[in-house]
């Protein structure tokens, strides 16, 4: 049997939402509700195909929702805005926010349900795609020593994920290990190896599986892009990463190697236009990562 389409909906209106639901449960999708947007906020997974987010809802509003269920997705969720507001600003700004379509309200069942599917092809054809491309991936893709994804990998995402039309940013990381060359002329290179390993495991465990893409760049150095997110996530990620590989307690000769990073972080908005996207958004994220050395390392720059 097909997985079925899960539906979030947020929506605070108690009638509405009941109508809305029993509609979409009728029609045999997963429905997940959430009376607010905060509710809302619990309730998005990487496994939402689609969502309804009424705008005005009190304490988080439908606009923060979308950028969120964008950003836990990776961009794949299909957001629907349904607002009372019908201007032309408000619609560009919801637009602009990363909903991929809008109704307005009072709401019309039939085209409710149209809309969603239609909103459901888009959306389960991107699962499927994002899915397809992580189990294509094998070992032959994975760096030996770090068990990242290799340089290979991460230039054929970066091509696919800068292409346009984009419709959500995509960021990058540049992380480089500090003082590499030392460790390794100090404790030797099954030393340096292990600080590799180590810091590599790091980085995986912050970053969103199954949406981020963390590869050995070169030698020392691994990169991270990360689709969807906005600049500020991917600072935040950053810096988690950072933090943790500060924290890496790795004893050599009975000696504590102190390892750090520096990372540089930038971002392509959808609405850019460079000529070569993919080696836009790498000048970018270098040159950030060199100010980041240059500050004094073990720090993040954006
Ligand atoms: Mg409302």
């Amino acid at each position: 049997m097909a997985e079925r389409t899960t539906v979030l909906l947020a929506e605070d209106d108690v009638s509405s939402r009941r109508i809305m639901a029993h509609l979409l449960e009728r029609s045999g999708y997963e429905v997940r509700v959430a009376q607010d947007g905060r509710e809302a906020l619990e309730l998005i997974g990487p496994d939402v195909h689609v969502a309804l987010i009424d705008w005005m809802m009190p304490g988080v509003d439908g606009v923060e929702v979308c950028r969120r269920l964008k950003e836990v997705t990776g961009g794949r969720a299909y957001a629907i805005m349904v607002t009372a507001k019908a201007e032309k600003s408000d619609i560009v700004h919801a637009l602009d926010a990363g909903a991929d379509d809008y109704m307005t309200k009072p709401v019309d069942h039939a085209e409710l349900l149209a809309r969603v599917r239609a909103a459901e092809r888009v959306a389960v054809r991107e699962h499927r795609l994002a899915q397809a491309w992580v189990q294509a991936r094998s070992e032959a893709d994975r760096d030996a020593l770090t068990g990242l994804y290799t340089r290979r990998v991460f230039d054929e995402a970066l091509a696919e994920l800068t292409v346009k039309p984009r419709s959500a940013p995509v960021a990058l990381l540049m992380i480089d290990l500090d003082h590499f060359k030392r460790i390794n002329d100090t404790h030797g290179h099954r030393v340096g190896d292990e600080v590799l390993r180590a810091a590599a495991e790091a980085i995986r465990s912050e970053v969103r599986s199954g949406t981020d893409i963390a590869a050995r760049y070169g030698g020392e150095e691994i990169a991270v892009i990360a689709p969807a997110a906005e600049i500020g996530g991917a600072e935040e990620l950053a810096e988690r990463i950072r933090a943790r590989v500060e924290e890496l307690r790795l004893v050599a000769g009975g000696t504590l190697v102190a390892v750090t990073v520096s990372v540089g972080v930038a971002a392509l908005q959808p609405h850019e236009s460079e000529h070569d996207p993919a080696r836009t958004l790498v000048e970018r994220a270098d040159a950030r990562l060199y100010e980041a050395k240059g500050a004094g390392r073990n720090q993040v720059a954006a």
